[in-house]
């Protein structure tokens, strides 16, 4: 089979959570469009809520989606179910090994799950990876929250998917151990692997994926490349109130204004082309005089909840 395009392909994907004696009917997911190439490292952001999760379970097989329709590498969920799961290694949220086993033989359990013949296992390799090799026989008790967490990631890649998802990998991770996870994570990219990470970290998916998508109420409300939202970034306002009085936003070459609320105007700039002093210049060449200013720095959480609220609004 060639290649696919895209390593994930949701169409209008829907998930109801059906209502309970104590919780109302829940509409997780609200037509997902999502099409993730083969070969990037791609973000799944959104708060808490949002419904990355579901997204995420309905992909591992773990929870059964309403309606649309979903391909993991080009293998439809529904058509080719044990296909499509054998395309994906999925690291949950949640620490789930069993403390009796070692790490090595929870390896080889994983992976006689996926029916990976003996000649074909890679548990020592994986292990080593990860830094795990001189753990092989402790028992997975005996291992530190870190070391768990690595295991987890070996766990998932024993059938050596083509598909990675790593579901909130770094809460709770330290520094020292997040570098090293990424750059596991980096290693297996550079081999191929698709990787799908979800985060509520902003910098954390700025940093690593090449490009994001940001969900909120079940809804995707961007989906770009990371360097493309980065610009959306670098835009800068500057508030500004003139002793003369205006009717329309005053006009000034190189930058946008807007009349505000209160009687003033916003001036906007990139960081990367302009600085404050020339939006000054700017102002005062076109004959105003300046009453009052402030400048307001949107950072990576301001894109965010802009991006989130304007989804709010349209619901
Ligand atoms: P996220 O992973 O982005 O935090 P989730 O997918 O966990 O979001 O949740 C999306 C919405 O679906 C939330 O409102 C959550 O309360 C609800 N939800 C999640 N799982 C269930 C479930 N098993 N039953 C009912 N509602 C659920």
């Amino acid at each position: 089979m060639d290649l696919p395009e895209f390593a994930i392909e949701a169409r209008g994907l829907v998930k109801t959570y059906a209502a309970t004696k104590t919780t109302p009917e829940m509409q997780a997911l609200r037509g997902i469009d999502l099409a993730i190439p083969r070969g990037s490292i791609f973000g799944l952001l959104g708060p808490n809520g949002a419904g990355k999760s579901t997204f995420i379970n309905i992909l591992a097989g773990l929870c059964q989606k309403t309606s649309g329709s979903v391909a993991i590498w080009g293998r439809d969920i529904d058509r080719t179910p044990r296909d499509a799961r054998a395309a994906i290694g999925v690291v949950p949220q949640e620490i789930a090994a069993d403390p009796f086993f070692t790490p090595f033989e929870a390896l080889e359990v994983a992976a006689g799950m996926y029916a990976v013949p003996k000649a074909e296992r890679r548990s020592l390799e994986l292990l080593t990876a990860l830094g795990l090799a001189d753990k092989a026989k402790a028992y997975v008790r005996q291992l530190s929250g870190g070391m768990k967490r690595r295991l987890m990631v070996a766990k998932a890649m024993v059938h050596n998917p083509p598909v990675l998802i790593l579901d909130e990998p770094t809460a709770g991770v330290d520094v020292e151990l997040r570098k090293q996870l990424w750059n596991y994570v980096l290693e297996l990219n550079r081999k191929g692997v698709t990787i799908v990470l979800t985060t509520h970290y902003l910098e954390e998916a700025q940093e690593l994926c090449d490009q994001i998508a940001i969900i909120n109420r079940g809804q995707v409300v961007a989906c770009e490349p990371t360097t493309t939202l980065l610009r959306r970034m670098d835009t800068r306002l500057v508030l500004v109130t003139v002793e003369e009085p205006l009717a329309t936003a005053p006009p000034l070459p190189g930058f946008e204004t807007k009349l505000t609320k209160s009687g003033g105007f916003s001036v906007s700039y990139r960081t990367g082309h302009s600085t404050v002093e020339q939006v000054l210049a700017a102002i005062r060449a076109a004959g105003l005089h300046i009453k009052d200013i402030s400048t307001e720095d949107p950072d990576l959480e301001d894109v965010f909840v802009s991006l989130t609220y304007a989804s709010a609004e349209g619901v």
